[in-house]
């Protein structure tokens, strides 16, 4: 591809939000109230479903350009953070948003219940060893932030233990991202409505039984705590370094061109450049037999 049609290509998604009827993801504002009230997360936009996904698959065909360069040049490491009740669609975004990317620069790593090893150490340990290299483009399914929601809800620590973690949580983040680590968050919002739905078809469905589990009831019934659990943790977590976004996520498409979206502004604004071969290895290097 030329790079004038790439220019062509990047201005074209840019007109596409509007037509479409939906509004950017935008952070998280700390100081403001927080309505994660089942109305935010039925977003559904101005167009047809064939329409979004049109104009997502040209999102993704640019973020993976964007790829190339980014982990050519190295300076960074982007790392996308999910989270979300059960049936939420963590694993959809993976498999939608970053199946676009080149594997080789790929990262993908996901939080379930620690391993008493886990335990013996701080709740940020599992966590750093597997946070994306420079030149990788990461994500986490679930993350450190289950130490301030399922830890809190399901009652599996004192609050003197995980309510200093909000500060720990954002000290973490602030130290990763002066050293290169650029952070996106993503609160995926699902309704309870839409959640029984997802969670009736896994119940019903042979092929995807196999993602049912009891515990998912257990945390329905919860459903209030959760949302002041994740309330908090995206307020007093939303930070410059790492600010929380809000993706309505009854639908799937919405949800996933949202995403891309905010994915390739975060990926431009790094202006990632291929690095040249030094003039003296160029020198040296003049014939190619
Ligand atoms: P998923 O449900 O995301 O497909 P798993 O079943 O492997 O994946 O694990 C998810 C479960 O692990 C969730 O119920 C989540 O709350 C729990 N979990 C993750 N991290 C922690 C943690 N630090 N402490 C307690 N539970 C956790």
């Amino acid at each position: 591809m030329s790079s004038h049609d790439r220019k062509t290509s990047r201005e074209d998604a840019r007109v596409d939000v509007e037509e479409l009827g939906l509004d950017r993801l935008v952070p998280v504002n700390p100081a403001a109230p927080l309505d994660l009230g089942d109305e935010a997360a039925r977003v559904r936009g101005a167009a047809g479903k064939k329409d979004l996904e049109h104009a997502t698959r040209r999102l993704l065909d640019r973020l993976e350009e964007l790829q190339d360069a980014f982990y050519a040049d190295g300076r960074h490491a982007l790392l996308l953070v999910l989270q979300g009740r059960d049936a939420s669609g963590k694993d959809g975004v993976i498999k939608t948003v970053y199946g676009a990317f080149n594997p080789t620069g790929v990262r993908v790593a996901a939080f379930g219940p620690p391993s008493s090893l886990e335990l013996k150490h701080d709740f940020l340990w599992r966590v750093h060893q597997v946070v994306p290299p420079r030149g990788m483009v990461g994500v986490f399914n679930r993350s450190h932030y289950e130490d301030v929601l399922a830890v809190r809800v399901r009652e599996l620590a004192s609050e003197d233990v995980w309510r200093p973690r909000y500060a720990q949580i954002n000290a973490f983040e602030e130290m990763l991202h002066a050293n290169g680590v650029i952070i996106r968050k993503c609160f995926l919002h699902v309704s309870r409505d839409e959640q029984r739905e997802r969670l009736q078809e896994r119940f019903d469905d042979p092929r995807k039984n196999w993602k049912f589990r009891l515990e998912d009831l257990e945390d329905r019934a919860r459903w209030d705590e959760y949302t002041a659990a994740y309330t908090e943790a995206l307020t007093r977590c939303s930070t410059p370094w790492a600010p929380w976004y809000v993706v309505p996520a009854d639908d799937k498409a919405v949800r996933n061109y949202l995403i891309a979206d905010m994915l390739l502004r975060t990926l431009e604004s790094l202006r990632s450049t291929y690095p040249v071969i030094q003039p003296d290895v160029r020198h040296a290097a003049k014939h190619i037999d």
